[in-house]
């Protein structure tokens, strides 16, 4: 399984920082009924992570709040990081 990354919308301020840096990943920020309508940014789950590897770094580095993480096999995240 590839990794996709995952935003944290407990956490999330609704920044925009990630859209600016990977708008193929981090695609919407809008109000989210779950959190009082605040903005939060939402994934596309079915684009390619992986592709802008590089550019969803710069977001989970960039993010005010450090609520971005990638997910997936503990296999994957170790071979993508060089670790595997
Ligand atoms: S950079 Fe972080 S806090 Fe800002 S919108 Fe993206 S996920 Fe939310």
């Amino acid at each position: 399984m590839a990794r996709k990354a995952f935003v944290d919308r407990n956490t999330c301020i609704g920044c925009s920082v990630c859209n600016h840096e990977a708008p193929s990943v981090f695609v919407e920020l809008r109000q989210d009924p779950e959190h009082n309508d605040d903005f939060k940014s939402f994934v596309d789950e079915n684009s390619d992570h992986e592709a802008v590897a590089d550019k969803v770094g710069e977001a989970i580095a960039k993010c005010p709040v450090q609520c971005i993480s990638w997910k997936g096999t503990k296999a994957a995240v170790a071979q993508s990081e060089g670790k595997a």
